[in-house]
């Protein structure tokens, strides 16, 4: 098992979400969750998201609906960051 960093978490998120990611690169996943807050807190803005938009359990993921997934929930994070 590696060590994720959180630009690694961001880029595996959608595959997580969907149940996609290996058992492996899954625990590593969620040993960062456990130990970043910053990252826990993404990961519940972006099931938030989902929820909304019910992409992600309700059909296949299309590339550009990930793209747009992804974009959203980039931007929120970094509006949120922001003092
Ligand atoms: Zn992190």
């Amino acid at each position: 098992m590696t060590d994720l960093t959180c630009a690694e978490l961001v880029e595996l998120v959608t595959e997580y979400l969907e149940g996609a990611l290996p058992s492996g690169e899954r625990q590593a996943f969620e040993v960062h969750l456990a130990a970043c807050a910053g990252c826990a807190h993404y990961i519940e803005q972006i099931r938030y998201v989902t929820r909304l938009t019910g992409a992600l359990a309700e059909q296949p993921v299309s590339d550009s609906t990930r793209a747009e997934l992804l974009r959203l929930v980039r931007n929120w994070k970094t509006d949120q960051s922001q003092p």
